[in-house]
């Protein structure tokens, strides 16, 4: 038995409990899980006000407000308590379940961790109201129901045999102190030795998902003493601590058998981040059936029956003909357009080149690229016979050059008028990601390398048969063929050596790139942009999934005897992944 724990899962477009890739990437975990009948429990925090929802003024001024949610609609209750103890009090957690199902009729329970109960505070109700809401502590708190709280409700539901807990990304880290209290209670010890670290390392998988040394969780010694008080952390705190501060990724660093970044790239960025230890890379993928728009599923069910099963099939979407690609993609761009058109006035043109940018906006995403030079995009959407801009996506609350990048595109798209029409989609979710990502001509990316640890909105473009134009970054290193499986900004590759000239570099290059290349394509060889579509889906979408991620991290991370028959002799990891 596999414990997922992540802080945020996108289960249901209506459970808004993610703010971004890393909670769509874990509920596409869950439901690959689910298909592949892995026994597998995920455990996440229920965020009963969820992360927020967006609003946007005219000027691209962003106001959150809460997304509140049904809860008792889409979850069960559960009766099981579980307690930890934080800032001196005891906290009260109970569970709430949703039950994924699989294709093959298997199910991922995942259960939501709630603190807002009647025997807490005020103050402790609320750890389970916002996702990355609030200061230090309330986050330290969080992390301390998900990681220590999240164990003892396993063992609370009766999940005794759980042989690897995986942590995804660190902010579940501190289950490896709950870990290790657990063997010292079994046996009646007080001090915890080298060899408690190693057995709790035995079973403790960590996926890292963050590039940049200042974004992983850390907290001051004293702030962890307060809010979590007595844990063996005090014994352990040359494994838990980093530069005086107690540092999640090195916990889990310390306490894992098997690390890995989120895409190769990523994986050499880790190692060198974080010399001495061994990680690995699983790159990662997305749940085919579930961002597979309705044209293209009926397209795919007809030539490629059994697709669903074994995601691997898609490759033999290289035989399908380009006229019934082109058929199911227009499909899919005309119920983009009729909700874009919703909006927009006058509305956005069926047979005009639309590019989707769709992603939060986050400083090093630089939504903004694309716009940064009106008068160039301009030129080049006159001359190619015109283009337009789907945009969609949150800045964290207290992201304030996230938020000036949305007022920048939106200040462009004043100025752009009708010449090149901008819309910036409201509160950019799973289910509007499902239609832009499909229904886009093409899947636009500029991240600033190598700051994308895999980006995964672009896999779901490849599996409509969108093509991406992105700089070499994440996953796009491994995905992208040049002008077969679509095109990367500045192809050489190499480094940037200063931010300044980068931007502008970048913006010259994807120009260049859209002009030269994209345009004329679109506009003047409707079957060669139709045939790069064709082996987007052939070379990525068959193979930038959930269920090859899957697949790997039980070949890789797992250990397939334990798997399957936690109790006896191990067996070949194959017959586990066709199960
Ligand atoms: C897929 C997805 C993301 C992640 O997109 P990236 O390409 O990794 O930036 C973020 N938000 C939503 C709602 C998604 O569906």
């Amino acid at each position: 038995m596999v414990a997922y724990f992540s802080m945020e899962i996108g289960i249901d477009p209506d459970v808004p409990t993610y703010a971004g890739g890393l909670g769509v990437l874990a509920g596409d975990f869950v439901r690959a899980a689910a298909d592949l009948g892995l026994p597998l429990v995920a455990v996440t925090l229920l965020h009963r006000k969820g992360y927020f929802r967006q609003r946007l003024d005219p000027r691209g001024g962003q106001r959150e407000e809460p997304a509140e949610w049904n809860v008792e609609a889409h979850l069960d209750a559960l009766p099981a308590r579980a307690t930890v103890t934080i800032n001196g009090r005891p906290v009260v957690i109970r569970a709430w379940r949703r039950r994924v199902a699989g294709l093959g009729g298997a199910a991922v329970a995942v259960y939501f961790l709630d603190t807002d109960v009647e025997e807490n505070t005020n103050d402790d109700r609320a750890l389970s109201h916002f996702l990355y809401g609030g200061d230090a502590a309330y986050r330290l708190a969080q992390e301390a129901v998900l990681g220590i709280g999240g164990v003892r409700m396993l063992r609370a539901l009766g999940y005794d045999h759980v042989h690897r807990f995986h942590l995804n990304e660190g902010h579940s880290a501190l289950l490896v102190l709950e870990l290790v209290s657990e063997r010292l209670r079994a046996a009646g010890r007080a001090t915890a030795g080298e060899d408690d670290i190693d057995a709790v390392r035995q079973m403790c998988v960590f996926t890292t998902h963050t590039p940049v040394p200042a974004a992983h969780d850390q907290f001051p010694p004293d702030l962890a003493e307060r809010v979590i008080g007595a844990h063996p952390m005090s014994q352990l705190m040359h494994r838990c601590c980093y530069g005086g501060a107690l540092n999640m990724t090195y916990l889990a660093l310390n306490f894992s058998r098997y690390v890995n970044g989120v895409a190769m790239r990523h994986g050499e960025i880790s190692r060198r981040m974080f010399g001495g230890y061994h990680i690995d890379a699983i790159t990662n993928g997305v749940h085919a059936a579930g961002w597979v728009s309705e044209p293209f599923r009926a397209l795919f069910d007809r030539h490629i029956p059994g697709w669903r099963a074994d995601n691997f099939s898609l490759r033999y979407a290289v035989s399908i003909p380009t006229p019934e690609i082109w058929d199911a993609h227009v499909a899919a761009k005309l119920e983009l357009l009729e909700f874009v058109n919703r909006h927009q006035s006058p509305p956005f043109d069926p047979a005009v080149l639309t590019i989707g940018f769709g992603r939060r906006a986050s400083a090093y995403k630089r939504a903004d690229l694309l716009v940064s030079d009106p008068a160039r995009l301009r030129a080049i959407a006159r001359a190619a016979g015109g283009l337009q801009v789907v945009y969609a996506g949150k800045a964290h609350p207290r992201d304030e050059e996230g938020k000036r990048i949305i007022e920048r595109v939106l200040r462009a798209r004043e100025a752009l008028g009708t010449d090149v029409p901008i819309v910036y989609l409201e509160d950019y979710d799973m289910a509007m990601a499902r239609m832009l990502t499909a229904g886009a001509d093409v899947w636009l990316n500029t991240p600033h390398p190598p700051l994308e640890a895999s980006g995964t909105s672009g896999m779901k473009a490849a599996l409509n048969g969108v093509p991406s134009l992105s700089v070499l970054d994440g996953w796009w290193i491994e995905g992208h063929v040049e002008g077969v499986t679509g095109w990367a900004i500045g192809s050489d590759g190499r480094m940037p050596r200063a931010e300044t000239t980068d931007n502008a570099a970048h913006a010259a290059a994807l120009y260049d790139t859209l002009e030269r290349t994209v345009a004329p394509l679109f506009y003047h060889n409707r079957d060669g942009f139709t045939t790069v579509m064709r082996y987007a889906i052939a070379l990525n979408g068959s193979f930038f999934t959930a269920q090859r991620m899957l697949q790997e991290y039980v070949a890789k991370a797992y250990g397939a005897g334990a798997i399957r028959h936690p109790a006896s002799a191990p067996e070949p990891p194959r017959e586990v992944v066709t199960a």
